[in-house]
């Protein structure tokens, strides 16, 4: 008999008829002899309403009564599905996070959660009974209610599985696995039957908004082997787990991209130390998050720095660059809103020579510009104009024919 920890994202428990669904899987699931574990979100679109809500009563509500409103969407859920499964005859118990006692750390909307008291949970799964729990949210020391940030659920589920040690983490979403790229751009994309953790982090950070980063990075660190699959149609969705030794790797495993990019460029600072940290400094004293940074060779003391930042934040981004570069005497500040970041990712990559020319050979065959390139062990990133998106991943995902098992 294993023991699962399932999550159950906003859509598949959306409404009354897809709770009642979901409780007749649950129940499907308990009759192959399964102990379980159910995570829930806020039914879809619920934790926006309460959002919505805050602003309509404050422009900057205080963080402690933000994540009393925003994490009662879930309690919401928690009940519902308990009652459904009480319905069908399925002994069941409902806990928000502080009944159980996740207990987090004090940051507001962004908590980390520091330690689960699982012991309820397990009294409850020795009685038989299905335990449903809140997520998204927890409590800290005083008691204060916490929410983990958006998407926060996938992290409830993996800390949960990780306390107590469970078999599989299984992440029931809207779509059935993770695929080689996003089907809408490739209609031909595969979905992926297994990825490891680290391609995963690498797909997830890239774009492709399937599971909340920091549950994949603690399914990573506590090896929590995790599951994403739908709810609404049978299969076995793809695996996130770490890699087999032994097991054949193919060279790229998939391809991300993200489409909120812009980039920005401070063009002739002087080439001597500290003038990275006077470019960059004071963007990320904005807490404006950096993605790619590229600093040219420099030529006659001077040289030119380039960086890419999220499309929201060039306006701001620009601001604190003219800023700087007055400063610096820069020659001038240019920028794009309009690019985008194109990755093929894979652990292969590390066994398999020739990968970047490969790429960079197929977006010359479609005329296209690579503006910047960023490489990792398990990654390449190319920057380009964003009119080209769908033709790069397309001819990319052709030329290292992910289309193929
Ligand atoms: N309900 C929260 C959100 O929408 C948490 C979650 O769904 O994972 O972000
Ligand atoms: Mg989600």
């Amino acid at each position: 008999m294993a023991l699962v920890v399932q999550k159950y994202g906003g859509t598949s428990v959306g409404t009354t008829e897809r709770i009642r669904a979901v409780a007749s899987k649950i129940i499907c699931y308990r009759k192959k002899g399964h102990d379980l574990v159910i995570v829930v979100s806020a039914m879809s679109g619920e934790t926006n309403r309460l959002i919505g809500l805050a602003n309509e009563i404050s422009r900057q509500p205080v963080a402690r009564e933000y994540d009393v409103l925003v994490s009662t969407g879930e309690q919401v859920t928690i009940a519902l599905l308990s009652m459904a499964l009480q319905e069908c005859g399925q002994a069941a118990r409902s806990y928000t996070g502080g009944q159980v006692r996740i207990l987090t750390d004090d940051v507001h909307s962004k908590a980390r959660i520091r330690n689960i008291d699982s012991s309820a949970i397990k009294r409850d799964l020795a009685a038989g009974r299905v335990t449903v729990i809140a997520g998204f949210q927890g409590v800290d020391e005083n008691g204060n209610v916490t929410t983990l940030g958006r998407g926060g659920s996938d992290t409830t589920a993996v800390a949960l599985a990780a306390a107590l040690e469970a078999d599989e983490c299984q992440i029931f979403t809207d779509v059935d696995g993770v695929y080689t790229t996003d089907p809408r751009v490739v209609p031909e994309a595969r979905r992926l039957s297994r990825i490891t953790f680290e391609e995963m982090l690498e797909m997830a950070s890239l774009g492709s908004r399937i599971l909340q980063s920091r549950a994949v990075e603690f399914a990573g660190k506590y090896n929590v082997p995790l599951r994403v699959l739908s709810s609404f149609e049978e299969g076995e969705g793809t695996l996130i787990s770490y890699e087999e030794a032994g097991m054949e790797q193919p060279k790229i495993s998939g391809i991300a991209f993200n489409r909120d990019e812009a980039k920005l460029t401070i063009a002739g600072v002087p080439d001597h130390p500290g003038v990275a940290y006077r470019i960059l400094g004071p963007i990320a004293n904005d807490n404006l998050e950096v993605d790619m940074i590229v600093q040219n060779v420099g030529q006659d003391d001077m040289t030119d720095f380039t960086f890419t930042v999220h499309r929201n934040n060039y306006d701001k981004a620009r601001q604190v660059l003219r800023r700087v570069a007055t400063d610096l005497g820069a020659r001038e500040v240019t920028g794009d809103p309009k690019i985008v970041k194109v990755s093929i990712v894979g652990v292969g990559m590390r066994s398999h020579a020739g990968i970047a020319s490969g790429m960079f050979e197929s977006l010359a065959n479609e005329g296209i510009n690579i503006q910047m390139i960023s490489t990792s062990e398990i990654k390449i990133s190319v920057v380009i104009d964003e009119k080209y998106l769908e033709l790069a991943v397309r001819a990319l995902h052709e030329k290292f024919e992910l289309e193929q098992e």
